[in-house]
């Protein structure tokens, strides 16, 4: 766990956030001593959901910034929408972003406890002559507001007397009205070219039960009254959002000027994180699990943090990835092999590696003793000397790769052929001398191979080179286990090209393969423990893995497509 004032301990030197315009602006308020030289920043989601890739950068942002300037960053729940919200993705959302590496000590706050102290505001406002109750319905408001072209126009009731609004917003907070009847509008400039300045609502009527602050209140604010306030209130120095609050931002800076708050926060924005490939709106990874798409918010092709944990990434390769991609002011789409990429160097250095069989071919070593066993050592991680060694038991019968025999190999085909001598890791030299098949339907169901016993460990005395070298499990040994192969959730890297996100949804972004092998002793692990099934990929146990049932995800494969992707980035310049 790593908390305010440290880096986040990922294996890496240096690392962090590269340079960049918020951390200028921050060493500029620095210079002119703002805040004191206090840094304080807030992540501030809603809890309408379950966090996702995106928000995994906002949080890299948000807690990065804070604790390299040394300060602190706030967990604030943006809960002022009840009718959206829920007690689960509370619960989900720290969770969350404990696991991602972060830590708010004792700063959880929620936007809904500062609903007396924002209602109060609200009624400073009014008394400064800076807020109206206006009486237009939603879609009054809506037309008088005018266009991106066209100037709005004044409502008729926004020159109340104070009296008249004090009043009349007691008697809303008090419930005397039906929802959608009245509403609270900042007094600004309906011809302002800023539509967020023509006389923004600020407060609704809406009769439903909070989450937390059950039936006090039947007014709620509105995120642009709420967030700036509620920054104020928490003593935030910086408020970083993304770019769409841009043009939100002569409000968040005219709220607290119109309340006279003293040494005001101020919003940076910064450019969204997205990803090809996948969605991260929370819109549709709603559809896509309530509507059945996927197993659930943790289902391991999505995108979210809960999905990413079951799927095995590391949570340091996530923060590496939002890290690498940099604090910009320009939006782009990132190529989700990138993640990828960070997820393989995070597991290359630590993931156990070890041999498990996806589509076994049994093997029987013919002048191999019956009922022999030896065992060989071999080393857990060539990457990480620490990991140790462990021993694989060796017998008569052994399963191989189906895919790793050929019975007429093509000319580049160098594994297991009739006649054929290859390596078995770690263990012995083997030749194919006979193919069994199926009598009915022709498949090849067994080889019978012999070894040499001179080859053990191998290598050869006579140095006899051979051009292949093949994983395998011991027959007596191995555990059976289902493997879950994912791939891209969506086939198209803009998943809402052409018709619709679901119309792009890849069929086969999951195959289950039952009737696998792993080495003997995975049945020990826990869910989420990573490895390297040699040659095949990253995989990670899986939740629903029990002693006699194991069943693993695949992380990744071991093929690098981004190294690729780049590198011809790098040819092309
Ligand atoms: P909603 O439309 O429901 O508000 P949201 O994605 O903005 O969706 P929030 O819970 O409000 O969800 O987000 C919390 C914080 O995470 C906000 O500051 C938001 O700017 C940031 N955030 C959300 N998505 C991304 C993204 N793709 N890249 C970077 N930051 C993001
Ligand atoms: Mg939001």
């Amino acid at each position: 766990m790593v908390s305010d004032g440290h880096k986040p301990d990922n294996g890496r030197s240096g690392g962090g956030l590269p340079g960049n315009f918020i951390q200028d602006i921050i060493d500029e308020d620095r210079r002119a001593g703002r805040y004191g030289g206090r840094v304080h920043t807030r992540f501030p989601p809603e809890p309408n959901g379950y966090l996702h890739i995106g928000h995994a950068k906002a949080i890299v942002v948000d807690f990065g910034i804070a604790q390299a300037n040394g300060g602190l960053c706030n967990l604030r729940f943006d809960d002022t929408n009840p009718s959206k919200e829920d007690p689960e993705y509370v619960e989900a959302i720290q969770r969350d972003i404990r696991w991602l590496g972060y830590d708010w000590g004792d700063r959880l706050y929620f936007a809904s406890d500062y609903f007396e102290q924002l209602y109060q505001y609200a009624e400073e406002l009014i008394k400064r002559g800076k807020a109206y109750v206006c009486d237009l319905s939603p879609e009054e408001i809506r037309e008088y507001r005018g266009t991106l072209t066209e100037p709005g126009r004044e409502s008729p009731y926004r020159n109340r007397s104070v009296e008249e609004n004090l009043d009349l917003f007691r008697r809303m907070r008090a419930g005397e009205f039906p929802d959608g009847s009245r509403v609270l509008r900042a007094k600004i400039d309906m011809r302002s070219p800023n539509i967020n300045m023509r006389d923004p609502v600020l407060y609704r009527i809406q009769h439903t039960a909070h989450h937390r602050t059950g039936d006090t209140w039947c007014i709620y604010p509105t995120y642009d009254f709420a967030h700036p306030l509620s920054d104020a209130i928490e003593g935030v120095t910086h408020s970083l959002c993304t770019l769409e609050f841009e043009d939100h931002r002569p409000l968040y800076n005219w709220l607290l000027e119109a309340l006279e708050i003293p040494e005001p926060p101020k919003q940076i924005e910064f450019a969204r994180l997205n990803l090809s490939h996948t969605v991260t709106s929370k819109r549709k990874l709603r559809q896509l699990v309530e509507e059945g798409y996927v197993r659930g918010w943790d289902d391991p092709r999505l995108p979210t943090l809960s999905g990413m944990r079951r799927r095995g990434y590391p949570p340091e390769a996530i923060r590496m990835f939002c890290e690498q991609t940099g604090v910009t002011k320009t939006n782009s789409v990132i190529h989700i092999s990138q993640l990828e990429h960070c997820v393989r160097e995070v597991l290359n250095r630590k993931a156990r590696r070890v041999m498990a069989v996806l589509r076994p071919l049994k093997v029987v070593i013919t002048n191999y003793p019956e009922g022999a066993m030896e065992e060989f050592e071999v080393e857990n991680n060539p990457e990480d000397p620490a990991a140790g060694t462990r021993r694989v038991p060796f017998t008569r019968e052994i399963y191989i790769e189906r895919d790793d025999f050929l019975e007429d190999p093509p000319p580049k085909f160098f594994r297991l052929a009739p006649g054929r001598e290859v390596r078995l890791k770690g263990a012995y030299y083997i030749t194919c001398q006979e193919v069994v098949k199926d009598p009915d339907t022709g498949d090849v169901i067994e080889l019978r191979c012999t070894y040499d016993p001179a080859s053990r460990g191998g290598e050869t005395p006579d140095g006899r080179r051979v051009k292949a070298t093949l994983h395998w499990v011991s027959a007596a040994h191995a555990r059976p286990a289902e493997v879950r192969l994912y791939d891209h959730l969506f086939l198209t890297e803009d998943p809402d090209e052409g018709g619709g996100f679901l119309a792009n949804l890849n069929p086969e972004s999951l195959k289950v393969l039952t009737g696998c092998l792993v080495e003997a002793g995975l049945e020990d692990c826990e869910p989420g423990r990573q490895f390297q099934f040699l040659r095949h990929g990253y995989f990670s146990v899986d939740p629903d893995s029990t002693q006699k049932r194991l069943v693993f995800n695949r992380i990744v494969s071991l093929k690098d497509a981004w190294a690729k992707i780049r590198g011809q980035q790098v040819k092309a310049r």
